[in-house]
C-alpha cells in the first residue's frame, strides 16, 4: 500500500472584537487538534495551551484509543489544576483527529469535547463529523429548535461539556482515512460567522490546505470576526482508502439520545467576559 501522505495547515487569529486569542492548536503528525479556551482574564488562553501541551507530550507512534483517553484525562487534570488560586475557573473545548495504529487500512480517531468541530469535505460534500456539546445542539436534537434558529440563538455560545468542567466526557468516532478527503477542524469563531454552505464552497475551491485555511479565516473575519478564529486543514493526499470502499464510514457514530434529557450547562463562551453566567434552558 502507498505510504500515507498528509498536507496540513493551520491559522489562528484573535478576530476583530476580542483582546486576547484564547484558541490554540496542535498540528504535528499524527495529532491534529483545536482547543477554544474560556474563562476570561487570560484563564482561557492558559487552559487551551495546557491542553496542547498535554498532546505535545503524548506518544507519536503506536497511538491507540487508550492513549487518546489517557491524554485527554491528563489534559483535564491540567486544566483543573489551573483553577488553584484563581478567582475564575478555566475551561476549554478540544476537538481533534489522530491516526490510529491499525493493522489494516489507516483510520482516524476523532475526539470531541465542546463545540469546536471536525468537518470532512469529500467527493463534493461537506459533513460535520463531530456533534456539538452545546445547549442549542440539545434543543435541535429534541426537535425544539431548527439548525437555522440555533445559528442565531443568543444561547449559541453555551456549551454543555468542556475540559475543566464537571462534564468533560469525550465523544469518539473512528473512520477510515480516505485519499482525497479534506478535514477541517475549527473553533466556533469560524462556524458562528460562516455557514456550512460557504465552508463547503471554500473547501471545494481552494487547491491546497494553506489556501483553504487562509480563505476560511478571511471569511470569518469578513463575517464579523466576533470571536477568536482557528482553522486547521488536513488533506489526505495519498495512502488512504479508496472512496468507493467507504459508504458506511459513520457507522461508529454514537446513537443520538432517546428523548429529552436534563441539560447541564458547564461553561459559556461569551463575547463579554463579564456576562458569562450560565444560562438555563429557555
Ligand atoms: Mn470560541
Amino acid at each position: 500500500m502507498e505510504p500515507l501522505q498528509l498536507h496540513a495547515a493551520a491559522v489562528t487569529d484573535v478576530g476583530r472584537v476580542r483582546s486576547h486569542n484564547e484558541d490554540a492548536f496542535l498540528s504535528r503528525d499524527p495529532w491534529f487538534l483545536v482547543a477554544d479556551g474560556m474563562g476570561g482574564h487570560e484563564a482561557g488562553e492558559v487552559a487551551s495551551a495546557a491542553v496542547v501541551a498535554a498532546f505535545e507530550a503524548a506518544p507519536r507512534e503506536r497511538v491507540t484509543p487508550a492513549v487518546v483517553a489517557q491524554t485527554l484525562a491528563r489534559a483535564q487534570a491540567s486544566v483543573l489544576a489551573l483553577a488553584t488560586g484563581r478567582p475564575r475557573s478555566a475551561g476549554t473545548t478540544v476537538t481533534g483527529v489522530v491516526l490510529l495504529q491499525t493493522p489494516d487500512v489507516p483510520h482516524w480517531l476523532i475526539f470531541n469535547v465542546g463545540d469546536s468541530r471536525v468537518y470532512r469535505w469529500l467527493d463534493g460534500s461537506l459533513e460535520q463529523l463531530t456533534v456539538d456539546h452545546s445547549l442549542v445542539q440539545e434543543l435541535v436534537d429534541q426537535g425544539r429548535m431548527s439548525r437555522a434558529e440555533a445559528r442565531h440563538s443568543s444561547h449559541r455560545n453555551v456549551i454543555t461539556r468542556a475540559l475543566g468542567a464537571g462534564d468533560h466526557a469525550p465523544d469518539y468516532f473512528v473512520v477510515p482515512v480516505i485519499t482525497g478527503e479534506r478535514l477541517v477542524l475549527c473553533s466556533d469563531g469560524l462556524t458562528t460567522e460562516v455557514e456550512d454552505d460557504e465552508i463547503a464552497r471554500i473547501a471545494a475551491t481552494e487547491a491546497d490546505a494553506q489556501g483553504c485555511a487562509d480563505s476560511l479565516l478571511t471569511a470569518a473575519l469578513e463575517g464579523g470576526g466576533r470571536d477568536n478564529v482557528t482553522v486547521l486543514v488536513v488533506d489526505v493526499v495519498a495512502g488512504g482508502s479508496a472512496l468507493e470502499a467507504d459508504e458506511d464510514t459513520l457507522e461508529s457514530r454514537p446513537a443520538p439520545d432517546a428523548g429529552p434529557r436534563v441539560v447541564d450547562v458547564v461553561a459559556t463562551d461569551e463575547i463579554d467576559e463579564d456576562t458569562s453566567q450560565p444560562v438555563g434552558i429557555p
